[in-house]
Parts: C-alpha cells; structure tokens; sequence
C-alpha cells in the first residue's frame, strides 16, 4: 500500500503539533512509521488520504458501536445544527437524553453531561471526596481514566504505550493521594483499605478494563470490590466510559450485576461528538453545584449538537436491542477465526474478548494485569499490526488497545480478516 500523502500530511503537521496529532494514541510511535492520516470513513471502514480502504477496528476508540456515518447520527446532527450550535443555556434535549440514560442504566437517578471521559472521571472523584469528606482514591495499575492529574499513576492506554504511565507534570501532593493496586487483585486492595483506615473516598476502575487490552474482572473481583467497599464506607466508581452503553445497554453494571455508586460515561453516549457524562443515585448526585458545595461546570457542557448525536445512538440502541447480541456474536465468530489461525501457524498468543471487545496479546501465559499484559512480546505486535495494515485491516497502534467492533462489519469483512490474520501469521 502507499501512504505518500499521509507521510506528506504528518510532515505538515509536526511543524505546527507535537508530534503531529493532538492525542497521543493516534500516532505510531509504538509500532514504527507514520500514522494514516482519514479522510472519511462509512460504515466499518476506512478511507484514507492515499485513496487507501481499511476495515476499521478501532472505530474512533469505541464510539462508532454502529459504524461511522451511520445515518440517524448524521441526520440529528445536521438538524440541530441549522437551529444554532450553542446557547449557553438548558435545552430540553438535555433533559431527554438524560432521562433515556437514566432509563437503560441501573442505579443512578440523576447524570450530569461533560465533553470528554476524562472530564467525567475527574468529576466523579471529585464528587466522591465531596461526597464521602475523604481525599485518598484506589485505582489498579493500567487502567486508564483520562488524563487529569490523579489518574496518571500507572494509567494504561497510551500513557503506558508512550513510556509514561506516570507522567512529569504531577505534583507529589497529587500523586500521594492515588493508591494503586493490582487489578483482579482483592487482597492487595483489602490490604490498602486496611493501612489506609477511614481515608479512601472511592475504588475507581474499568470493570472490564480495555486499556491494557481486553481484561475481563476475575470471577468475584467485583463483587468482592463491592463487599470492601461497604464495609469501608467507600465509594465504588465503574468507568464505563468504554464498556456503557457496549457490553449491554445499561454497561457493566447490568452485564453482571454488581450495582456501583457513581459510573461515567463517554465514547458511544456521545455518538461519535465529544461528551461524557457521570451519573449516580440522587443523594450523590444533589452533592454538585448549583444545589449542592462539590463545583464542576463547563461552557459547552450538554451542547446541543453533542446532545443530537448522543440521543440519536441511545434511541438506536434502546430500540434495537438485538444489536449487542449480534456485535457479541460477530466478535465471538472473530475469535474462533482468529484463534484458529494463530494455532495453526504455532504463533504463542492469548485472545481475551468479552461482548464486544477483544484484544490479541502475543504471550502464552493467561493476560490478567497489567504486569501480564506488559510481558507479551511487542515485537511480534509490531509486525503484526502492520501486516494487517498493508492487507487492509486497522487495528490500533499500541498492544495496550482493545479492538472494537461495530455493527456495520458483516461476516464477509470478518472473513477477510482472519483471512489477513492468516497471511500476517505466515511472516511472523
Ligand atoms: C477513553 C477512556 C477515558 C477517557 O476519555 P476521553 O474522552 O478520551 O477523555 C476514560 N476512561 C476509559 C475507561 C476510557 O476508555
């Protein structure tokens, strides 16, 4: 395949951003060579300056669940767009993505709309010191929760893709805070609560986290988080930002039945627009301002384009709900194909999946952690992942990322990726 034009493209643009993209994920450090640069994209695919065509699996990082462009999103957006693009003021279309949220989400009354999942996890904990008068969090090495200062303490996704999981520019006073633990680990967690007595606000984590790859929780880990958690007086946070609204309508929560206090959103509740959201019962949620002392505020908070987008994919995915059956049945179907093929080349290799999500690690041992996900061996992940590239498959740049599969892929796309998956497999 050539890539001239986006070689051409990320030159300009190193000029005038660092590093030529304006999130880190985006770029290919971790693989070698520039990153595609897109030019549109329809459906499961991909089309890229060059002229080049990709089956997409990253899918924006999650929200595309039913595929890029898709036409009820578009058409809302369009819409509402032609009446103004901000007021600065409450709309009701706040109020009924609020209330159809409110509806597919276990346990929560109330939801507050903010612009990113990072904005949405700052807020949450932000609430929950409020909330609970304590100041230390819990969170696990590897999950990631956006980038504000608490969280990047052993954050996954590209913080540990780009070597810096704990970032330069967090104070000690901030980091002191943020306990860590490991993930699928109770005892290592029940023994912070216990040197810790009295002082944790919350546990925040992904309960099935995807920015380590895909790591299912362990059978009992959230559960057991939240016996620890009410015996401790301490609030249980589930970022859902990637898994709400993907591994069933009401997330995680629902999935598996373990009810948390405060959960956020981001990704699919934005339809592809830039929104998060957190959400939890009222006596929390009263806690924020303007009724309550915890502050938290945004100009273009509940924007009514983001809003458009948001409700239009909610109500898609309300109505249908045979959607997470299907995207369940298609990553299952990819798995078995892909595995296959990974086994018949003896190319040492464990897929995790769970619903809609799936990571390849190319390590023979269970992938459980952080410290698991990180021993696999990235230079198998390297030529993999451009192999697949020159035969037309996106995956993302980084072994740390979980694949995301939308709707709009059909079993002939699913073929001719285990099918790349195959050719790749040859040359590794
Ligand atoms: C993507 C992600 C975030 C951050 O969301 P942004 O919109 O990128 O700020 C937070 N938590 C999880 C679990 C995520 O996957």
């Amino acid at each position: 395949m050539n890539y001239k034009r986006s070689s051409e493209l990320f030159t300009a643009a190193k000029k005038v951003i660092p590093g030529g993209v304006n999130s880190p994920v985006r770029a290919f450090n971790a693989v070698g060579g520039d990153p595609i640069f897109i030019e549109k994209a329809e459906g499961a695919y991909l089309y890229d300056a060059d002229g080049n065509k990709f089956i997409d699996y990253i899918n924006s990082w999650g929200p595309m669940i039913l595929g890029h462009a898709h036409k009820p999103v578009v058409d809302a957006v369009v819409e509402k767009a032609k009446k103004g693009t901000s007021f600065g003021t409450p709309t009701e279309i706040e109020t009924k993505i609020a209330e159809l949220a409110v509806k597919m989400v276990p346990n929560i009354d109330k939801i507050r709309f903010v612009n990113s999942g990072t904005e949405a996890c700052m807020s949450a904990v932000r609430l929950a010191r409020g909330f609970t008068g304590k100041e230390k969090i819990i969170k696990f090495a590897g999950c990631y929760h956006g980038h504000s200062d608490s969280f990047l303490i052993q954050a996954g996704s590209g913080a540990v893709t780009f070597g810096s999981p704990n970032s330069p520019g967090v104070t000690k006073g901030t980091a002191k805070d943020t306990l860590l633990a490991d993930y699928n680990n109770l005892e290592n967690v029940a023994a912070l609560i216990e040197a810790n007595k009295g002082e944790i606000a919350c546990i925040i984590l992904e309960p099935v986290a995807g920015n380590m790859g895909c790591i299912p929780p362990a059978e009992g880990f959230l559960g057991g988080l939240r016996s620890l958690c009410d015996q401790n007086d301490i609030l249980l946070v589930f970022d859902e930002v990637m898994t709400g609204f993907r591994l069933a309508p009401g997330g995680v929560q629902e999935r598996m039945g373990i009810a948390a206090d405060i959960v956020t959103f981001g990704k699919v509740i934005g339809g592809g627009l830039p929104v998060g959201a957190f959400a939890a019962r009222k006596e929390i949620m009263n806690y924020l301002a303007p009724i309550g002392p915890v502050y938290q505020a945004g100009t273009l908070s509940g924007n009514p384009l983001a809003m458009a987008a948001g409700l239009a994919m909610l109500t898609e995915l309300d109505e249908q709900r045979e959607i997470f059956k299907s995207i369940e049945e298609k990553t299952a179907y990819l798995h078995q194909g892909m595995e296959k093929v990974l086994v018949a080349n003896n190319i040492p290799h464990t897929i995790n999946r769970l619903g809609s999500m799936i990571s390849v690690h190319f390590s023979e041992e269970p992938v459980t952690d952080f410290t698991s996900a990180a021993n696999a061996n990235n230079d198998t992940f390297k030529k993999f992942f451009h192999g697949m590239l020159d035969n037309g498959i996106y995956i993302a740049p980084s072994a740390f990322e979980t694949w995301f599969i939308t709707e709009a892929l059909t079993y002939h796309d699913l073929d001719n990726t285990i099918k790349a998956v195959e050719a790749v497999a040859k040359t590794l």
